[in-house]
């Protein structure tokens, strides 16, 4: 099997590789360094209709497709992952729920102003229920026409930024996960605030925050599928986050790689480039040959899901095979560029800090191998 990318993908990727250089490698280190959400460069891809890439033009997306998302996402993440992480956790997991699960007027209502500038957001995890999702406590009771949603949703990327929040509250408690259901809460719903807002090891330009929601009222409208969809639906939203994931950390090794040729054939030790020696060469080569094997499971993966074809194995396996060679190899760029490279102002730095992450969230490695090995053992 051989993954081929079209003229369009490829042209694409250097119109994303361009983008990149031009709006977001100049300023990464600073954004990262202050911890700020780069809205001047979220106008600009909102400008390229990067905003709802995988949606359908009549909702204000660019009718592409998910494969064409990775393609971006990566080239992106080279510059800075948390630009990309901010534009694939939204289009994945804030907008793509409201696409695949809502009904005509939700998707109407919502979808245009996500696809164009809005940020979308996507709150699952709870304080006490990471890993074991269906264990959250949030609850949501109908009371006439509105849902009355409480409990506090925590870490929840671009939380403090979001206009439109996809949740997920219990509705019926007796029925553990099969009693969740998902919502679509917008930010100035009654009752809904934005709680602490965390500093981080990495990633630190994406903005991460605590919801907490005190007798949110939202209209019965809102809700999204039917009662009792709620898991299902954030399930099958992770598969295509973890798409996105992948894709970040497929552009942490690109950066990674490029980084260490370019700093490891200018350094100068024992009279000779350190690129002469077969120990660094090994390294590098370790790089390009994983980031063939991110980019092809990548890309496979968003090709079956545009395909209609089950991906939630291929999505779990994407991720968790990137996420591990991003952290694996942007230590070792790290170590190509020796003392430097711990230093604050060389980019490998924050790719090591930013490479961790993607083990973490959207499923930690742990829970990617549970769903590998659950299809291949039951
Ligand atoms: C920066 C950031 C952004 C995030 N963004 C979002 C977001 O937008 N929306 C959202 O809903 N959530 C978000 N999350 C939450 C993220 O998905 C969770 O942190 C993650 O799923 C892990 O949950 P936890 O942190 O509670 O860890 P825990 O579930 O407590 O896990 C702790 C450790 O135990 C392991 N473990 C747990 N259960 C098992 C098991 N059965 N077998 C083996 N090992 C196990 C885990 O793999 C991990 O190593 C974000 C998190 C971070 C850090």
């Amino acid at each position: 099997m051989y993954l081929m990318l079209t003229e369009e993908q490829e042209l694409i990727r250097a119109n994303a590789r361009e983008f990149a250089d031009k709006y977001l490698e100049p300023i990464a280190a600073q954004i990262d360094e202050e911890s700020r959400h780069p809205a001047e460069v979220f106008e600009k891809l909102a400008e390229m209709d990067w905003m709802g890439i995988p949606f359908p033009t009549e909702y204000g997306g660019a009718g592409a497709d998910f494969l064409t998302m990775a393609i971006i996402c990566e080239q992106i993440s080279r510059s800075c992952a948390s630009t990309a992480f901010t534009l694939s956790c939204h289009t994945a997991m804030g907008a793509g729920p409201i696409y695949r699960f809502g009904n005509e007027e939700q998707r109407k209502k919502y979808l245009p102003p996500l696809c164009t500038g809005k940020l979308g957001a996507f709150a699952l995890t709870e304080p006490g229920a990471g890993t074991d999702a269906g264990a959250g406590t949030s609850t949501a009771v109908l009371e006439g026409e509105e849902y009355v949603l409480n409990g506090t949703k925590t870490f929840i990327s671009a939380g403090p930024l979001a206009e439109t929040f996809m949740i997920v509250g219990m509705t019926d408690k007796s029925k553990g996960a099969r009693g969740m259901s998902a919502f679509i809460v917008p930010k100035d719903a009654p009752g809904f605030k934005v709680g602490a807002v965390f500093k981080k090891m990495g990633l630190r330009s994406s903005q991460t925050s605590e919801i907490i929601m005190k007798d949110c009222r939202i209209p019965k409208a809102n809700l999204l599928g039917k009662e009792g969809e709620g898991f299902k639906i954030a399930m099958g939203s992770l598969d295509h986050g973890r798409i996105g994931v992948a894709a970040q950390a497929t552009g942490i090794i690109l950066a990674s790689l490029e980084e260490s040729i370019k700093y490891s054939k200018e350094r100068v030790q024992f009279g000779k480039p350190i690129s002469a020696n077969q120990a660094i060469q090994w390294m590098i080569a370790d790089m390009a040959v994983a980031l063939e094997c991110a980019r092809f499971l990548t890309f496979s993966a968003a090709f079956r899901s545009d395909q209609g074809l089950s991906f939630t194995k291929e999505a779990s396996m994407a991720k968790l095979f990137t996420s591990e060679a991003a952290m694996h190899h942007a230590s070792k760029a790290v170590q190509i560029h020796g003392g430097y490279g711990y230093m604050k102002g060389f980019k490998v730095e924050r790719l090591l800090r930013d490479a961790k992450i993607t083990e973490i969230y959207e499923g930690t490695s742990e829970a990617q191998r549970m769903v590998i090995a659950g299809g291949l053992v039951r």
